[in-house]
């Protein structure tokens, strides 16, 4: 899509194309942005739904990050708004890239009287005292990839000896760490451990994923192993006075007993946010409606801009939900699901089957462990922050 003859690559240069009016217009609508600064990693995960390829893919040069922010900051119409730099591994770039794209981020936010938020999903294997230090003076959030102790870990990820020393330094700096655990067939009997190691470094919450056949992966978990992971992590909240959260089971016990949040669409609603108020974005300024899968659900780009009556035929096509969904309306276990991610639905309908076994199984598996769900929904209300999750 991109009329490549005019962009130097390397630079993300292009003095001949001013900002098209429908970058703006589109950008309207948007206020979180998870850009894939780069394709490039340092480890090879087994499971990369991203494909990362090695250390020396491409790169956004700054000068696309600065068309990005000069599209979107002015632009949205919300007055908080989010970046969140993703990858490959995006702690790759340089220093003095984090330093400009940020100082420049935060300048546009204030002269457009902004709450910016900016956040990383990283490996973490990448981390010295210094760098982790940078980036919290650049108020960056941090998100950590790790599927357990470093044995576990390192069954379908690498260098996990590495990610620990992440963990360690960011508990002596009291520096908060969001956490995603992709649950596989290499940790799913290891949850309880996997909590454990957590808890030794401080970590009160993470987010547990499903894996799914993306990407280079093409490993499958069953519905058996989903169901051991995610009781191991229900049993360890209710067993330890939630001394720590799995998000997943903390949303669908708040849903249980609460019922479904009618807030903004998240990617647990029927029909998620992406590609209205959340946008994925890749290293070229190509944006699509979630972070993977960048160029085959490509909506436009910063250079050409958007054809926005295109736009909304794509994003209606994306969200359309078919006859299999009609069951959903008279479903029990309704009021806690997730309805699988989209994007992988698209991917892999039979992953959404899976999820939907899950979550009839799992509903199921609450009600009949009625204590538990007491437990751990008693404590979960002890804090606003908790309790608001639905
Ligand atoms: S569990 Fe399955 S049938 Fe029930 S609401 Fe979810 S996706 Fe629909
Ligand atoms: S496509 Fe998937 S990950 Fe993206 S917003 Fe929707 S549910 Fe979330």
């Amino acid at each position: 899509m991109i009329s490549q003859g005019k962009i130097d690559w390397s630079t993300g240069i292009d003095e001949e194309t001013p900002m098209p009016s429908s970058v703006g217009e589109f950008f309207n609508r948007v206020s979180f942005v998870a850009a894939r600064v780069t394709d490039a990693c340092n480890i090879q995960c087994s499971y990369c739904n991203a494909e990362a390829g090695c250390s020396t893919s491409p790169k956004m040069p700054i000068a696309t990050f600065r068309r990005f922010c000069d599209g979107y900051i002015p632009s949205s119409q919300f007055k908080q708004i989010t970046i969140e730099f993703h990858g490959g591994e995006p702690t790759l770039m340089s220093d003095a890239w984090f330093q400009d794209a940020v100082n420049y981020a935060k300048e546009k936010a204030f002269l457009w009287d902004k709450e910016l938020t900016l956040a990383m999903q990283t490996n973490g294997t990448l981390m010295s005292e210094e760098r982790l230090l940078m980036f919290r003076d650049l108020g960056i959030n941090l998100g950590l990839s790790c599927d357990g102790p470093p044995e576990v870990n390192d069954r379908r990820r690498h260098k996990g000896h590495l990610v620990e020393q992440t963990l360690a330094l960011a508990q002596k700096h009291k520096i908060p760490l969001g956490l995603t655990l992709v649950l596989n067939p290499g940790n799913y009997k290891c949850i309880r451990e996997a909590m454990d190691f957590f808890a030794k470094y401080g970590i009160r919450g993470y987010h547990m994923n499903f894996l799914e056949p993306q990407g280079r992966n093409q490993e499958r978990l069953t519905v058996d192993n989903m169901m051991e992971g995610a009781c191991a992590a229900f049993h360890y909240m209710a067993d330890t006075n939630c001394s720590v959260i799995e998000a997943r089971t903390q949303q669908m016990v708040n849903r249980f007993k609460l019922g479904r949040s009618e807030g903004l669409h998240t990617c647990t609603h029927m029909e998620c946010g992406a590609g209205k108020w959340f946008i994925g974005m890749d290293w070229t300024g190509t944006i699509s409606p979630c972070d993977t899968h960048v160029h085959e659900f490509a909506l436009g780009d910063l250079w050409n801009g958007f054809d926005l009556e295109r736009v909304k035929v794509q994003l209606t096509d994306f969200h359309r939900k078919g006859a299999w969904y009609i069951k959903c309306f008279t479903c029990e276990a309704r009021k806690v699901c997730t309805f699988n991610c989209t994007m992988s639905t698209h991917k892999n309908p039979d992953v959404r089957d899976a999820e939907c076994e899950f979550t009839i199984r799992m509903h199921k598996y609450m009600l009949d462990h009625w204590d538990a769900v007491e437990k751990i929904f008693n404590k979960l209300q002890e804090s606003p922050r908790n309790r608001f999750f639905r």
